[in-house]
């Protein structure tokens, strides 16, 4: 083991925020760095616990999420050399990985965003145990907790509720972070050296995710890369072709790219800010006018802020099979065959095996899809919603835990639904919003794969 005195440095975890722009709280780990006048070390960290098996069966990341994540990371390693920085990659338990870093950069601070997910909590509690000091930033939703009219613990649980509390007297959203132009120094070249002989820094292989020309979410044909400088381009073309003017009128469609705006993979990775994003429809609106469409982008981004309140408030209880309603009995009987089935898209339900399809193919569906293959899996089949959840985890490039775990918990009836369990007649649904079929015959069974 290494005993080295070295000066104390801020390291600076990367985790679901890889991008320079609104970065509020890699803003506070160059403010300690320069208060301090030490140096400041970008991390991110490869979590290896997360290559077990879920409970299900399955890796917990797919091929499609981890190719996506390697852009999104690839990105943000060259926005930082381009400021005279480094990221350095590692591989490990997260919690080990940083621990022992920051002894050997004299008890470096790890400064990161707060993620209010159980798993990402523990990860924070154990850095501490190990006798870390972790600052944690809250930053990844429309509001800050200061501009919030109430404090997370008080706020309602059913989404109107929350909704119209924060719409009143006026929806204000927190203004985003300036972009990062500058960036302490890195700590000393041998220092450097110490931590990589420690740990060597890795940078796995690049993960390769097939691309299929049917997808809704195209990024390969598209040359839509994961990383920030994409995410914000995409942004800006999707303004400039007058799209927010639409949205809600094409919201629910289930094939092509223009229906919906496309931004959750980037959102998910942090690659894209949600304010940032907002701020582009604030300012489409004053040049082109507000209109319904305009608002329902931001009722949409609400949802994600609403479940990202919610698990600052209810915690683990959004991962019981019970979730909010202990006392309410589910009427799962998990069973595995027809779990595999709905997984494999082999339910004999076409328009739900399109869906699954899709989703297994392209690692994005649409947010009507999904309603309906998490309803077709809890209340057709009766299987247990955590399972759904792990595979969405598995597949989608935008996988966001907050609004994965939000979602199905919701579609099962034991969240925050106030009209309890909800189920989607997948029959009605194939007939409203696919009625000729096209996008049944576009996944179906034999339909080619287009790469
Ligand atoms: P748009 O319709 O253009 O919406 C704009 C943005 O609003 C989205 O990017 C997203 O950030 C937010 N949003 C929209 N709908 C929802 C919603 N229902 N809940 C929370 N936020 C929403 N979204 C994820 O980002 N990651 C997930 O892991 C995820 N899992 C889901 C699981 C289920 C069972 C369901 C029903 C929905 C899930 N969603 C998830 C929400 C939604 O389906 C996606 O955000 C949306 O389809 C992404 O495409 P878009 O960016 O074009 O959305």
């Amino acid at each position: 083991m290494h005993t080295t005195t070295l000066k104390s440095s801020v390291i600076y975890w990367f985790r679901n925020d890889l991008r320079l722009h609104d970065a509020a709280a890699l803003h506070h780990a160059i403010s300690l760095a320069e208060q301090q006048q030490t140096s400041l070390l970008p991390v991110f960290v490869h979590d290896t616990t997360l290559e077990a098996m879920t409970p299900w069966g399955f890796v917990r990341t797919g091929a499609h999420r981890q190719a996506w994540l390697r852009m999104a990371i690839d990105d943000v390693s060259e926005h930082l050399a381009s400021l005279g920085s480094q990221l350095l990659e590692f591989s490990g338990d997260p919690a080990t990985v940083l621990a022992s870093l920051s002894k050997l950069l004299g008890h470096a601070t790890v400064i990161c965003e707060e993620i209010a997910a159980p798993y990402e909590q523990v990860q924070i509690d154990t850095l501490r145990q190990s006798g870390v000091q972790v600052q944690t930033h809250w930053q990844s939703t429309l509001m800050s907790r200061q501009d919030l009219p109430d404090s997370p613990e008080n706020l309602p649980d059913q989404f109107t509720k929350f909704r119209q509390l924060v719409e009143k007297p006026q929806f204000k959203t927190t203004a985003p972070a300036p972009s990062i132009q500058r960036l302490p120094k890195l700590p000393e070249k041998s220092d450097l050296v110490s931590v990589k002989a420690l740990w060597p820094t890795t940078h796995p292989v690049k993960p390769t995710a097939t691309s299929d020309s049917r997808a809704a979410f195209p990024y390969k044909q598209l040359n839509f890369h994961g990383g920030e400088h994409c995410a914000l381009q995409h942004v800006q073309r999707y303004c400039e072709r007058l799209l927010p003017h639409t949205y809600k009128v094409t919201r629910n469609g289930l094939q092509g790219i223009d229906y919906s705006t496309k931004w959750s993979p980037w959102l998910a990775t942090g690659a894209l800010s949600a304010r940032t994003a907002w701020q582009a429809i604030q300012r489409f609106e004053a040049q082109h006018g507000a209109n319904d469409s305009t608002y329902w982008i931001g009722f949409e981004l609400l949802w994600r802020d609403h479940f990202r309140w919610l698990h600052l408030k209810h915690g683990s209880r959004l991962y019981k099979q019970t979730g909010l309603w202990p006392a309410l009995k589910t009427n799962t009987h998990h069973d595995a065959a027809k779990f595999e089935a709905w997984r494999s898209g082999q339910t004999g339900h076409p328009f739900i095996d399109a869906g699954m399809r899709e989703l297994n193919a392209t690692g994005y569906t649409s947010n009507r899809m999904r309603q309906n293959l998490a309803s077709f899996l809890i209340h057709d089949l009766g299987c247990d919603w955590r399972a759904g959840a792990a595979w969405f985890e598995t597949q989608l490039i935008d996988y966001d835990v907050y609004s994965n775990q939000g979602n199905w918990l919701y579609l099962s009836g034991q969240g925050t639904d106030p009209r309890g369990s909800r189920r989607f007649n997948p029959d009605k649904q194939a007939h409203d919003y696919d009625p000729d079929g096209a996008y049944q015959r576009l996944w179906s069974a034999g339909a080619k794969a287009a790469c």
